[in-house]
């Protein structure tokens, strides 16, 4: 499969982190990274626990580490935020409002990111074009204004033959929940398993509008 991360990777000075959120995205773009980073790169491949995630995404974080030999930093919302979250809004609230479910996302993930990301000269994501309407026109790579570093998207340009057809030749670990009807892993309130034929992104915040759809990791403003 095509990727630019040879030519891009040796020009890029500093520690670069990978975004892990068990998509089978993520495990591709882990994949090329391993096989495409120059020896001096420092690697950081970290994952946002929301502490909403499904038991089975803590099996795969194991199964992934075990496979690739790595270590997976884990960032969690910060304590007092999240005791403000929770007296707010409770077990479910995030389901009540679009504005409540962002500041869910704001505390679980969109905070605990930007901790994640500090000090680091770039991050690379799993992003691809045809995963959603707000994916539609990103880059391979950009420059994100938000957290002021560089953001590699590997995979924007790959369809889902792409991405099947890579993940089957590596022979790459997916996540439990694939096999059950999931196509995208998020938080247990927030994702369900979809029908077949149906958008990607459909079994995310299904009771929102598909332009919504998005935690705030990707937005250049939120909230
Ligand atoms: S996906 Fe749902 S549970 Fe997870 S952080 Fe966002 S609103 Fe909260």
């Amino acid at each position: 499969m095509k990727t630019e991360l040879p030519d891009i990777l040796p020009k890029i000075k500093g520690p670069i982190a990978l975004a892990f959120s068990y998509q089978a995205e993520d495990v591709a773009a882990l994949q090329l990274l391993l096989q495409h980073s120059p020896a001096s790169l420092e690697l950081e491949i970290f994952t946002l626990d929301t502490l909403k995630l499904f038991p089975e995404t803590y099996t795969y974080h194991e199964t992934v580490e075990r496979f690739f030999s790595v270590s997976i930093k884990t960032y969690y919302p910060l304590p007092a935020e999240l005791r403000q979250l929770e007296e707010k809004l409770g077990e479910w609230g995030m389901r009540g409002s679009l504005e409540d479910r962002r500041y869910c996302c704001h505390v679980r993930k969109v905070a605990p990111l930007k901790q994640a990301l500090a000090g680091k000269s770039a991050w690379v994501t799993g992003l691809r074009a045809v995963q959603s309407l707000t994916r539609r026109n990103l880059p391979v790579l950009e420059y994100d204004p938000e957290h002021q570093l560089l953001k590699l998207n590997p995979l924007v340009s790959w369809s889902d033959e792409d991405l099947a057809d890579y993940l089957e030749k590596q022979g790459l670990p997916l996540h439990p929940l694939y096999a059950q009807g999931f196509k995208s892993i998020g938080c247990a309130p927030c994702t369900r398993a979809v029908k077949e034929g149906e958008d990607i992104r459909s079994g995310r915040w299904w009771w929102e509008n598909p332009e919504h759809k998005e935690c705030g990791l990707h937005l250049k403003k939120h909230r």
